[in-house]
């Protein structure tokens, strides 16, 4: 029942016991090998392939998964400005040809993007998704106009000058690139999406590279423009990106220290299994958000056994499931390799473990 899954999300989105523990996964799922028929580059093109590459997923599991986040190509808006990527065998990560804004002055020269006209094609996804889920939720993913700066729109090297010496034309580029962001994100809410998957930290770097000075300046100040201006939709989750050797706890304690407080969202993800493990969230941040997370995409997904996957889904559950509010989740998104039956082993997991009915 579709108004089941529905009710278990929600519970756990409001901090809420359901009667289990919801699950979500996600990858890059136009260029996940076991799927074999999808394009990443025309998936990156054509809503269609996009929303396909999702259902199929969805399909492919022997288990029913509770929340969707929609993953397209994270440089969606860049390449409408013009960036360009190179595309090869279906490879997750295209390498950058060409950005943007190559010099300061272009930061002026960028638009607010159409949702109906340069992003139609992500619309058209989120259209065909909504018609063919029946109610299942599912969350589109909005990277933060910083991320986007760094990666994609521009490069380090371009905003860390800008951020020093013209920082005037760094604030118009995102001011333009934070409106997109809101005017895309309200028509995806419109046409049946049930929130944003907000994605800041792009990767990790600007953990160590930005002072919590510059994060509150150049990073907080647009995300919040940009999740306050969507008001009371039914999901905002707020994806805390890092690598192995950069994360918000070890440069600058803001994990541990409550920062993401700042943050108008109603639940987190981060890579609990690198740094702040859920139970420390859960003291931190569980009176005000609910907790996405618990499983390795980086170790156990791609590499475990599915019983690997099986102990990792329960010690979390154990961990941070007590009282609801509790999201099982990746720290990032999956590899294109990922096996399926890792996949299916959380959701068997989660069904037989994760009930609050005792
Ligand atoms: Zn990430």
């Amino acid at each position: 029942m579709e108004s089941e899954r529905f009710e278990r999300v929600m519970a756990a989105i409001r901090r809420e016991a359901p009667d289990r523990v919801p699950w979500a996964l996600w990858g890059h799922f136009p260029a996940v090998s076991f799927l074999k028929h999808y394009s990443w580059e025309k998936a990156n093109r054509d809503g269609e392939e996009l929303a396909r590459a999702h259902i199929a997923l969805l399909r492919a599991l022997d288990h029913k998964m509770d929340l969707l986040k929609v993953t397209p190509f994270y440089r969606y808006m860049a390449c409408q400005w013009g960036s360009r990527f190179r595309w090869e065998d279906n490879e997750e990560s295209p390498e950058t040809v060409e950005v943007a804004v190559k010099e300061t002055d272009d930061w002026g020269r960028l638009w607010v993007l159409d949702p109906r006209k340069e992003l139609r094609e992500n619309l058209r996804a989120v259209e065909i998704l909504a018609k063919e889920l029946y109610g299942m939720l599912f969350i589109y993913t909005i990277p933060s106009p910083i991320v986007q700066a760094l990666h994609g729109v521009s490069n380090p090297e371009r905003v860390y000058a800008d951020m020093e010496e013209q920082p005037d034309a760094l604030r118009e580029g995102l001011e333009t690139i934070a409106q997109t962001c809101i005017d895309f994100a309200k028509e995806c809410v419109a046409e049946g999406a049930a929130g944003v998957f907000f994605g800041i930290g792009g990767g990790g770097d600007i953990w160590s590279r930005m002072s919590r000075e510059q994060l509150e300046e150049y990073a907080l100040r647009y995300d919040r423009k940009v999740l306050d201006a969507l008001g009371d939709i039914p999901i905002k989750l707020l994806h805390i990106c890092s690598n192995q050797a950069e994360n918000p706890q070890r440069d600058g304690g803001l994990m541990e220290a409550g920062w993401f407080g700042n943050y108008p969202v109603d639940a987190i993800n981060w890579w609990d299994r690198s740094f702040t493990p859920l139970e420390t969230a859960k003291e931190v941040y569980g009176d005000r958000f609910c907790l996405c997370g618990g499983v390795d995409h980086r170790q156990t997904m791609r590499h475990g056994t599915p019983q690997q996957v099986e102990d990792e889904v329960r010690t979390a559950i154990e961990a941070a499931g007590e009282g609801g509010g509790l999201i099982i989740g990746p720290g990032c998104t999956l590899s294109q390799d990922t096996p399926l039956v890792n996949y299916n082993a959380v959701g068997r997991t989660v069904e037989r473990h994760g009930s609050y009915r005792r």
